[in-house]
């Protein structure tokens, strides 16, 4: 699965609230159903019931799409499927007017519990994504960036594997907010997150350093090859035709990019400040330049 947007995650997380509070309300009147013996719905005795209830059409919704391959919500599916076969026996025990055993209501509850469980696990595993994370681009916040770099240096040494830097800085952004406001700067950014982002692998790491500074971490990567990458990325956001609102025309931005190692012998800052003069130098010769 590539890695979901900040925005979809967030999104994920008010969407698995609302569906679980519909899922609740379901599990009321099931109990309700089998107590009161009332006549279970026609579609409630289905074999594919979990599909047409209202948290199988949000499951199914394409507003979930992103998540469907996702470990933790196919995992809430099949559970919600179990659930929802047993249901269907019991109450056509309730239909046909016959008792249901101690052991088969013990195996509903539990099942019952058990989705509970796993909605709660899924909530939780993507809202802790969104956690450490700077609102408007989705971007790491700055306050990881020192200690995950002491982190990758202790990798680095363990797995004797290089890792690299890149200290990206847009282009005349303060020119974007003069002319185009500072509403469409915003965009800016954030669509220049989402677009190096695409050509990032999951376990690389971009930061938020500053305003229109960001700090790249590229594990097991050499110097050469992240200056490969640099230049696919610098591409990318000079390639990028952004929508900000206001008029129809579209804006463009270009960054500067410095590139450096990181030294697993001095401290990380060091070499982070290495990968910002490279990034200087990077603007002294024109901008919308990889230097290392
Ligand atoms: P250079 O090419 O030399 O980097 O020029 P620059 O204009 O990009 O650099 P400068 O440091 O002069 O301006 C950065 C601007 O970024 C100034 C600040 O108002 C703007 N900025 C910082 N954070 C945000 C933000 O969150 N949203 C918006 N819209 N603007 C921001
Ligand atoms: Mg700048
Ligand atoms: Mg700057």
């Amino acid at each position: 699965m590539s890695d979901l947007s900040f925005q979809q995650l967030q999104s994920a997380v008010v969407q698995i609230d609302r569906a679980f509070a519909i899922h609740e309300d379901w599990i009321r009147g099931l109990i309700r159903t089998f107590v009161v013996r009332l006549p279970p719905e026609a579609g409630e005795l289905m074999p594919d019931a979990y599909r047409h209830c209202p948290f199988g059409q949000w499951y199914d919704s394409d507003a979930m799409s992103a998540l469907h391959d996702y470990p933790a919500f196919v995992a809430v599916g099949r559970v919600h499927q179990q659930m929802h076969q047993v249901a269907a026996r019991l109450l056509q025990r309730v239909a046909d007017g016959l008792p249901i055993a101690a052991g088969e209501l013990d195996e509903m509850i539990d099942l019952i519990d058990r989705l509970r469980l796993e909605i709660r696990s899924l909530r939780h595993e993507l809202s802790e994504k969104t956690q450490n994370r700077d609102p408007l681009t989705g971007a790491l916040d700055r306050t990881r960036l020192f200690p995950d770099l002491r982190e990758q240096q202790a990798l680095m040494s363990r797995r004797a594997q290089p890792c690299a830097l890149a200290m990206i800085d847009l282009d005349h952004f303060k020119y974007i907010n003069d002319r185009h406001g500072h509403a469409a700067g915003d965009v800016v950014l954030a669509s220049t997150v989402q677009c190096l982002q695409a050509l990032l692998r999951p376990y690389d790491h971009l930061y938020r350093y500053g305003g229109e500074e960001f700090v790249l971490c590229m594990p097991d990567t050499t110097l050469d090859a992240a200056l490969g990458l640099g230049e696919r990325l610098r591409a990318a956001v000079a390639a990028q035709r952004i929508h900000a609102g206001g008029s129809d025309s579209s804006l463009r931005i270009t960054a500067s990019f410095g590139v450096a190692a990181l030294d697993p012998a001095c401290p990380v800052e060091e070499s982070v400040d290495r990968a910002d003069k490279a990034m200087y130098r990077a603007k002294m010769k024109g901008r919308d330049r990889v230097e290392a």
